[in-house]
């Protein structure tokens, strides 16, 4: 474990002071060194193409920014802090009062120490985010200010996604999707970036998989969109996966349901939750805010993917600040999560769910020969075994785990479990791995 830590650890420093966006280098540069732990495709997706009802913005390029007082000093400098220009600002050179500026400023009432994480990706603008010391540091400095941001946007350049299809011994596939593009902020979303990375590495070790695994790191939203615009069809065919975001922070474990939250994933998960971090994990219910699942849920797909979490988005006071950073975040942190992670997809995975094939009404047991008893009253174990079989048949739809059977009825695990084998050798029930919800 400790040698894992140290690993992560080193790719958070490596890949957190890097510039990243919508688009741009730091976004490939990233992925680069991703692939130094799996062996991740790295594709491009041209500016200006129509994904839906989107369109891939241009990408942006920046080299310096920064703003100077009359005598020559930086009071704010994107090279010692890449949050301090408003993402996807457009260049700008010129002297200015601090009247003028001030609309363009952006700080922190919360966190004065802090140096919030604006964007305006949609909307050419431009603007900086400072703390409330630089803020007045600005606001008393001798005039005129000058601003400074060399940035560039190229119609002809492309967004960058990271692709890994593992295979399994189906082609069903299991979606794991998290997003890269955040600049120097470490829980949203450096920690999702690299857990993925090793958790990608893991299940490339493990010697059997059921499902297959389709892992992208897209740029939150647009990515997202584009990628499912992309990959329309196997994206239609997936029914569920995990959106992984927010799992290095020292806070509690939590999980955001998926879209259907009868659906297995969710089950699955919580089992998990209960057995490693009994009564300290949170479970947010589904919501339209949130993250990549707005466009994976959507009615053109409706993959039920949740997200586990440590120090969920919206709910830690560093969230989208220059607070959340790497002494926040820690190699420990995620290799927590990273654990969790591994462990709910190991059971997704080796998950077998029943279904019976005679759902209309109940099945006439004897006939089948499973009627347990030949008259009178049953026996003890004979009336659970009866029990056993009714529930399952009743329960089982191709899409409700045999723990969660247990749960509700309080019948031992290995009892349905057998129970069930003996449903499908008599042909009234069949073996699977999950249905759609
Ligand atoms: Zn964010």
């Amino acid at each position: 474990m400790s040698g894992v830590i140290a690993e992560i650890d080193a790719v958070l420093e490596r890949l957190f002071p890097l510039t990243r966006s919508l688009t741009g280098e730091g976004n490939r540069e990233t992925l680069r060194v991703l692939r130094g732990i799996v062996p991740l495709e790295i594709k491009e997706y041209p500016c200006g193409s129509p994904v839906y009802d989107w369109v891939i913005p241009d990408e942006w390029r920046v080299r310096d920014a920064w703003i100077k007082d009359a005598a020559g000093n930086k009071l704010v400098d994107f090279q010692r802090c890449n949050i301090h220009l408003v993402s996807y600002s457009e260049p700008l050179h010129r002297q200015m009062t601090f009247d003028e500026l001030a609309p363009r400023l952006h700080r922190s009432e919360e966190l004065p120490e802090a140096i919030p994480y604006r964007t305006s990706y949609y909307c050419r603008d431009w603007g900086f985010c400072v703390t409330q010391a630089q803020y007045h540091a600005l606001e008393r400095a001798p005039g005129p200010l000058e601003v400074m941001v060399d940035s560039e946007f190229d119609a002809a350049g492309s967004l960058t996604v990271g692709e890994l299809l593992i295979p399994g011994e189906s082609a069903e596939e299991v979606l794991i999707s998290t997003y890269f593009c955040h600049p120097s902020l470490a829980n949203d979303n450096l920690s999702g970036t690299v857990m993925t990375a090793f958790l990608a590495r893991e299940l490339l070790k493990r010697e059997r998989r059921h499902y297959s695994y389709r892992i992208v790191w897209v740029p939150e939203t647009v990515g997202a969109v584009a990628y499912c615009a992309r990959n329309e069809t196997a994206m239609k065919r997936i029914r569920r996966g995990l959106v992984v975001t927010c799992v290095g922070g020292p806070g509690p474990f939590g999980y955001k349901q998926s879209v259907d939250a009868e659906d297995p994933i969710n089950a699955l998960i919580e089992e998990v939750l209960e057995e490693r971090a009994a009564g300290e994990w949170v479970r947010y219910p589904f919501d339209i805010h949130g993250s990549d699942e707005r466009q994976y849920s959507s009615q053109g797909f409706r993959i039920n993917v949740a997200s586990l979490t440590k120090d969920k988005y919206y709910e830690y006071p560093y969230y989208h600040t220059s607070l959340d950073d790497l002494a926040f975040v820690r190699g420990e942190h995620l290799a927590a999560s990273l654990a969790l992670h591994l462990e709910v997809l190991e059971r997704l995975d080796g998950e077998v769910f029943y279904r019976n094939l005679q759902p209309h009404c109940e099945v006439m047991l004897s006939k089948h020969g499973i009627y347990p008893a030949t008259g009178g009253a049953f026996l003890p174990d004979q009336a659970q075994e009866l029990d056993a079989r009714l529930w399952l048949l009743f329960l089982c739809d191709g899409n409700t785990s045999l723990r969660r059977v247990a749960a509700r009825t309080g019948l031992p695990l290995a009892a349905l479990r057998s129970s069930a084998e003996l449903l499908v050798e008599k042909g009234v029930m069949e073996r699977g791995t999950a249905v759609g919800g």
